[in-house]
């Protein structure tokens, strides 16, 4: 059965106190279904309060939006993989195009990262994307699959199987502009190429950008999409729930 992952990124959104009250109502408009899962990553101080309140939900799982690779030590304002786990997370984004444009976030970073949360037992949700420039100049698959290379180099196949892609155009985050289903699809399978001829021949490849209720049907029609990573329209748990109904029987 295709188990289709739904990843809201809430960004720098929902408090403690807010993640517990978005959860509650979550859960109590969304049963547990076979064929789906449900990520949430929450901002650092919230992961603890959304971890508690999914705790009885084995469908669902919450994550850092981001990680520093060091273990512990002397690096004021940064959380590392184990204390992300320590409070609850499961799961890290690494590469998400908002730390890469406006944090500096370089690919070695990204390697960096993605190691320290397989170090830890945390599941990296690797980010890759272009710009319109990039995608215009036909640039795509040599800009997707330098970030590959530069996030995932040095991996068997055994730990990229544990690494979640997502394709993200960068020109289509939270811009209202959507790929199409056949755009995305064309690059998941250049993201499944690259993988799969380095051991990891079923990884799970996620779309995001402007995902919402209204498109994301058309969207997870395409098999190659086998889940979707949003930002903007995962943040009313009424919008939320029904866009993770999308496609149920
Ligand atoms: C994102 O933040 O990963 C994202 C896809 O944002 P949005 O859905 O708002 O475009």
């Amino acid at each position: 059965m295709r188990r289709v992952l739904f990843a809201a990124n809430w960004k720098m959104h929902l408090g403690p106190e807010e993640a517990r009250a978005y959860l509650k109502t979550f859960r109590a408009r969304y049963n547990r279904r076979d064929d789906r899962d449900v990520w949430f990553f929450a901002p650092a101080v919230s992961l603890e309060a959304a971890a508690q309140a999914i705790r009885e939900r084995g469908d669902l799982l919450v994550g850092a939006q981001d990680i520093y690779w060091e273990p512990k030590g002397a690096f004021t304002g940064a959380i590392s993989a184990p204390l992300a786990l320590q409070a609850g997370a499961k799961a890290t984004l690494v590469g998400h195009s908002e730390r890469r444009q406006l944090f500096g976030e370089t690919d070695d970073d990204t390697r960096r990262k993605v190691a320290a949360a397989l170090a830890s037992g945390l599941a990296p949700l690797l980010c890759v994307g272009d710009t319109l420039a990039e995608r215009e100049a036909g640039h795509t698959t040599a800009v997707v699959t330098r970030q590959l290379a530069g996030g995932l180099s040095g991996l068997d196949g055994g730990a990229l199987a544990r690494v979640v892609i997502a394709y993200e155009p960068v020109w289509a985050i939270g811009t209202g502009r959507n790929a199409t289903p056949q755009d995305a699809a064309a690059v998941h399978r250049e993201v499944r190429a690259w993988l799969g001829a380095r051991g990891a021949p079923a990884p799970r490849v996620l779309y995001g950008g402007s995902v919402n209720v209204k498109n994301a049907a058309e969207l997870l029609a395409e098999r190659e999409l086998d889940g979707v990573l949003v930002g903007g329209a995962s943040l009313d748990p009424d919008a939320w729930s029904q866009l993770v109904q999308t496609g149920a029987a």
